[in-house]
């Protein structure tokens, strides 16, 4: 754990926990679980939980278990749960071998579904489902009973029995619990809790005719597990009597409670699994890792550390309020994690070829490069020079505007680590106009970046060798989409999406030493920004990089200029 994992705040769920401890509630145990549905992938909202659960476990000594939570088999699918369990890993966190479905719990909770019906306290409905949204009444108006209600015990059971033996067709009947159609609280209205469903189950393949819902499952699921604090988000608040109803009802191994914080919101992106479903789907990303999803396999890719989220999971707290988080407060997480412990290295995204006139034909040498500037300890490279170099295309101008200090006809800028260039001439294309190269001269003694006669040059750009340089693909990534906030309207988040959010670069170059990192190896292009080599795409020969983030934050003069609309 480093430093700043050691100087957590304390957060009300926290505080609860230290009052359960001190209470000796729970036989003083301290157990959380993290329940996705395997319906898609796990964003960085999702980080956030996977964090306050399992972060609370870690820091009192308890335990965490991983809960797939698949009760809608239509929906759900292996692919997803590898997903998610790859990417919980990926966090840093481990369930210990605690990996449980609520589909494992299908013959408990249809007991337990029986065990209402004895009691009374369940009954078979047969009203269409329109009949019973109607029947439900609104906030204003109490709900109606259902003509099914009154039905006995002996005859519940039965139909409940002949439901789950596939008797009936999809939307026949249902299982309610009966608690008071009257409630102000519209889920206590005798809410659903089974349905029938004729579909293959990821796990119990056609097993099950019936399927429990979430608000069912969910609480028993929890006391099954024995867990003491069941973490989920403020959407869950209004259901936390059907929680409670549920396991006051039932004779339980254990009885936990619900506990409910803000989920978070993160601008410039969307955090909707049906959302990024329809992303994916419909093309307008590469897949689930698509460097520009807020998927937890999407950052990954992008080049996001796993430290620099818990760092950002961290920071953001937990409360009860929903806030909007701004992307720059993850990718400046980023940026610390990386500035420390990132390699410096050369590369030339837009090249310009450079000769050096009087650097002669045959000559080439090295040049020591440290690998960071402050940290000596990540040791030096060599890198090749010659008479050609690439320098990026826009560190020269023709007619330089005031402040300008990078290279210009005539004028001498250093180049980073090596020698001090002048520029003597332009070389165009006699058509077109347009620059294909640039005639230098350098000065020999200026060898390490500084002349003997203590002349200064303002301006100092980064360079590759032309013969020695890889050519490499990169992909430099940007935000989703232009807007703070894509789902202020609804209806138009689509046409919000970031046309340049994906720019791809096939004709970069980078100094040879890249030839040797590995896939997922991270680096700072000096004066670019931080990149990452690709995940999958990598290749010696041909190497592919993603830009992870700028050095700083290129957003923060566009927020203040949105501001009014955001
Ligand atoms: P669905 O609409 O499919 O239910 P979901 O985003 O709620 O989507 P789950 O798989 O049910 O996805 O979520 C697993 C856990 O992660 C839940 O406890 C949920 O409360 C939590 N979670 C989901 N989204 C966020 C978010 N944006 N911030 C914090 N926690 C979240
Ligand atoms: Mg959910």
């Amino acid at each position: 754990m480093n430093e700043s994992e050691s100087r957590r705040p304390v957060d009300f769920i926290r505080r609860i926990v230290d009052e359960d401890l001190k209470q000796k509630r729970n036989d003083g145990r301290v157990h959380t679980r993290f329940p996705p549905e395997p319906n898609g992938y796990l964003h960085v909202g999702h980080a956030k939980s996977i964090c306050l659960n399992f972060g609370i476990a870690r820091d009192y000594g308890g335990k965490c278990n991983l809960r797939l939570d698949d009760t809608n088999p239509e929906k759900e699918n292996d692919e997803f749960v590898e997903a998610i369990k790859r990417d919980v890993r990926w966090l840093g966190f481990d369930w210990e071998g605690r990996e449980y479905y609520a589909s494992d719990y299908f013959p408990q909770l249809y007991e337990y579904a029986t065990d209402l019906i004895r009691q009374g306290k369940a009954y078979v409905d047969s009203l269409s489902s329109e009949e019973i949204r109607s029947h439900r009444g609104s906030l204003t108006e109490p709900g109606r009973e259902s003509r099914y209600c009154s039905r006995s015990v002996e005859e519940n059971l039965e139909l409940f029995g002949r439901m789950k033996a596939g008797e009936f067709e999809d939307g026949e009947h249902v299982l309610r619990a009966r608690i008071d159609m009257s409630s102000p609280n519209l889920n206590m209205r005798d809410p659903v809790i089974y349905r029938i469903r004729k579909a293959s189950h990821h796990r119990t393949g056609d097993t099950w005719k019936i399927y429990p819902l979430y608000d069912f499952t969910h609480c028993l699921s929890d006391a099954i597990e024995q867990i003491t604090h069941s973490i989920c988000t403020l959407e869950f608040e209004d259901h936390r009597p059907l929680y409670d109803w549920v396991l006051d009802n039932l004779d339980t191994p254990s009885r936990p409670h619900q506990y409910e914080f803000a989920r978070l919101i993160l601008d410039y992106t969307i955090l909707s699994k049906r959302k990024l479903i329809t992303l994916v789907d419909q093309g307008h990303v590469r897949g689930w890792d698509d460097p520009r999803m807020p998927t937890i396999s999407g950052i990954r890719r992008r080049g996001f550390t796993p430290e620099s989220v818990r760092d950002f999971c961290e920071r953001i707290g937990v409360t009860k309020n929903d806030t909007r988080i701004d992307m720059s407060l993850l990718e400046n997480c980023l940026r610390e994690d990386l500035d420390p412990r990132a390699p410096r290295v050369m590369a030339v995204l837009q090249p310009l070829k450079v000769v050096i006139e009087n650097y002669p034909e045959d000559q080439e040498e090295e040049i020591s490069a440290v690998n960071h500037p402050v940290d000596s300890a990540m040791g030096a490279r060599r890198i090749p020079f010659g008479r050609v170099i690439y320098i990026e295309r826009d560190d020269f101008q023709e007619e330089p505007p005031a402040k300008y200090y990078r290279l210009a006809p005539g004028r001498e800028v250093r180049l980073r680590y090596a020698y001090f260039i002048t520029c003597r001439e332009v070389v165009k294309d006699p058509g077109s106009g347009e620059i294909l190269e640039l005639h230098c001269t350098y000065d020999p003694l200026s060898r390490g970046g500084n002349a003997p006669d203590g002349r200064k040059v303002k301006g100092t750009i980064h360079w590759v060798s032309g013969k020695h340089s890889l050519q490499a693909e990169v992909r430099l990534y940007d935000r989703l989409f232009n807007v703070a906030n894509p789902e202020r309207g609804e209806d138009d988040w689509l046409d919000l999406l970031n046309p340049d959010s994906e720019q791809i670069l096939t004709t970069a170059l980078v100094e040879p030493s890249l030839r040797h990192a590995e896939p997922e190896a991270r680096f700072q292009f000096e004066r670019l920004g931080y990149f990452v080599a690709d995940r999958y795409d990598w290749n010696r020969e041909r190497p592919v990089f993603n830009r992870i983030v700028t050095l700083r934050d290129s957003w923060a003069k566009v927020n203040k200029n949105t501001m009014a609309d955001a």
